[in-house]
């Protein structure tokens, strides 16, 4: 691993994120998958594969797979974690209010409530350099579900 480079962090914030980091939610390679996005952060050589299973429209499964820094490993499994029962529009929305907390903007309709464990991530706002890790799994998120749209309306 990486060494966890935020010292000054909030010590909740810290505690949340190693939680997530050590003991990984929906961290697993789910068989037949409706959606999977692959997606790569060079800067740290960080990975991690997004996988849903929908049923009735919504997300059935929530689950992912990769290797890299605590930050990356551990915001794709908050993010994992609030996506049961949402539809492909409410992970949008959710992806999207992670992206604007993490770009110092308020989220839509200014729920950072509505954004969970993820919200522990807005301390990493300060290492500019690290944000890219903070958002590999919602990239691979919003990018699967465009992949999925797109090959359903051909
Ligand atoms: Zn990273």
């Amino acid at each position: 691993m990486q060494e966890f480079p935020f010292d000054e962090l909030d010590d909740l914030y810290q505690k949340i994120i190693l939680d997530h980091y050590r003991n990984a939610r929906n961290k697993t390679n789910l068989a037949h998958p409706d959606i999977e996005y692959d997606e790569f952060n060079p800067i740290c050589g960080d990975q991690v594969v997004l996988q849903i299973k929908l049923n009735a429209g919504r997300i059935a499964v929530a689950g992912f797979h990769g290797e890299g820094c605590a930050i990356s490993q551990a915001s794709a499994s908050m993010l994992t974690d609030m996506l049961e029962g949402k539809t492909l529009e409410g992970a949008k929305g959710l992806a999207e209010g992670f992206r604007d907390m993490m770009y110092g903007r308020s989220p839509e309709g200014g729920d950072l409530a509505a954004l969970g464990d993820l919200q522990a991530l807005k301390a990493v706002r300060r290492f500019p350099v690290r944000i890219k890790c903070a958002l590999l799994a919602s990239i691979a998120l919003e990018e699967g579900i465009e992949q999925f749209l797109t090959e359903r309306s051909k």
